[in-house]
């Protein structure tokens, strides 16, 4: 039985501590979600959506708390913490609004029988595994739709997260879901695997790093079960011109500073063609300069500590690999001194395909500007890891910028703006940044039964 500990990023100090799960509650928990599920499937719809409209509301009602706990956990400013978990709440409505109206059993052209129906079921219980970077989204934007279709959802959040997953069962459940339907459980990797070996749960969907989602992916393939991974990104930004650099500079630095840089779609690339580049790399220096690095709950602070002093330490190693291997640090990448995960934010130049950094993903406020002759070249670039999530091409001509967005290799591409997340859009990626959507109505499409039902 391994507990949930906390330590705070900012202080280094242990906030709390949780018991995990023993080995012999597995069984229980797993027949409970299947129990739960009996109920749940015929529950109507419009109950389902009614407890994810109360969900909602009870989020915005306690969002000062749920901000709290995680700025605490891991140490995101209060300020985006908030934005967050209106970001979750929007999701919650979302599904209750639109939701209904994507279960509609739609009517097929009969071909010879009296009738033919497609009707959208639910499948069973499934495990969600869920990081620490967003960790009111992260759940959102799994649960909301599979809730609404009527799975049932068996929750392990990172082991940082004990408090902010506790909080978020308790809206669920006084927003009248089910103690079973939605169960809050304190896993171990094994005790997940051994979760996805029983035969009641039907999938698994995990947000995380690649390791975890092969792990995860391997033993739900062993037993034949869905699984839905979203993983890393190291996601390219390109820039072909612009008519306002300064504007564009800041744009691109709160994009890689916010949530201190531990986002999976966050701009990590900056590709930028030759004439625009050294006015681009002063630009972003400048905002990383003047960017604020401290206190999470002060509300003028720009960038917090990182999720803990081993996630800062491994970005600070990757700057420094870099740097050793002849790329060219024009600020920041040191840590900030004192007990807790500080770093100022870096960018890093004269990434060559022979260095680490290349290929890497960097988890924390690090940029790596590259110089490109053309948009092929851009597009070349773009394209040259393992990763495919999300992508972004800025230019005042916009059919420019579609036709090269078209050509990245990616699940989300975006024209003048990065990073875009909204309850009704996909999100996902391709490559090794995982597979399946979430969120909008490809979402809601993972974990269900398309189910034929035809009279003669
Ligand atoms: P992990 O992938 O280890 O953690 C994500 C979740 O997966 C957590 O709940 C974790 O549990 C769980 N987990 C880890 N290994 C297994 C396993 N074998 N079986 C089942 N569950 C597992 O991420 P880290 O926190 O270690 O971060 C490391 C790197 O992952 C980052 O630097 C980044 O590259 C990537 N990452 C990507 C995210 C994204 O949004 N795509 C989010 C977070 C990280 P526990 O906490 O108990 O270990």
């Amino acid at each position: 039985m391994s507990a949930y500990v906390t330590t705070n990023p900012t202080t280094g100090r242990t906030e709390h501590e949780y018991p995990g799960l023993r080995d012999d509650q597995i069984d229980d928990i797993a027949e409970r979600s299947a129990n739960g599920y009996e109920t749940w499937r015929y529950a109507s719809v419009a109950e389902r959506a009614e407890a994810l409209a109360a969900t909602a509301d009870l989020y915005e009602k306690r969002s000062t708390e749920l901000a709290q706990a995680i700025t605490t956990e891991m140490g995101k400013p209060t300020k985006q913490a908030a934005g967050e978990v209106q970001l979750a709440a929007d999701i919650y409505r979302w599904y209750a609004e639109h939701g209904p109206e994507l279960l509609v059993t739609e009517t097929l052209d009969p071909q010879g029988a009296a009738e033919s129906l497609v009707q959208t079921l639910p499948i069973g219980p499934l495990v969600g595994v869920m990081p620490w970077n967003y960790p009111y989204y992260q759940v959102a934007r799994f649960v909301a739709p599979n809730l609404l279709v009527g799975n049932t959802i068996i929750l392990k959040h990172a082991s940082i997260c004990a408090a902010s997953s506790a909080l978020m069962a308790d809206a669920l459940h006084d927003a009248s879901v089910p103690e079973d339907v939605y169960i809050n459980a304190y896993a171990s990797a094994g005790q997940v695997a051994e979760l996805l070996r029983h035969p009641a749960v039907r999938g698994v969907s995990l947000t995380g790093s690649e390791a975890a989602g092969a792990a995860v992916a391997e033993e739900a393939a062993k037993n034949l079960k869905k699984s839905v991974l979203e993983l890393g990104g190291s996601d390219p930004f390109v820039l072909l011109d612009t008519d306002d650099m300064a504007r564009t500079a800041r744009i691109a630095a709160r994009a890689r500073i916010s949530n201190a840089g531990q986002a999976c779609n966050s701009p990590k690339r900056f590709i930028v063609v030759d004439d625009l580049f050294d006015d681009f790399v002063e630009g972003l220096v400048g905002e990383f300069d003047r960017a604020v690095v401290g206190d999470p709950t002060d509300p003028d602070t720009d960038v917090g500590p990182l999720s803990s002093v081993s996630a800062r330490d491994t970005v600070v190693e990757q700057v420094a690999t870099a740097v050793n291997q002849g790329a060219t640090l024009h600020t920041g990448g040191a840590p900030v001194d004192g007990d807790g995960a500080f770093m100022r934010p870096a960018v890093l130049t004269g990434i060559t395909p022979d260095m680490d950094a290349y290929a890497e993903e960097i988890f924390g406020p690090v940029a790596m500007v590259y110089r490109v002759q053309s948009a092929d070249d851009a597009v070349a670039l773009a394209n040259d890891v393992a990763f495919g999530l999300s992508g972004s091409v800025w230019s005042t001509d916009i059919a420019r910028a579609a036709e090269v967005a078209d050509r990245l290799d990616v699940g989300m591409a975006y024209i003048n703006e990065h990073g875009t997340t909204l309850p009704g859009l996909p999100f996902g990626g391709v490559k090794r940044s995982g597979y399946g959507r979430e969120l909008g109505r490809w979402g809601m499409g993972e974990f269900v039964n398309t189910k034929l039902r035809r009279t003669a």
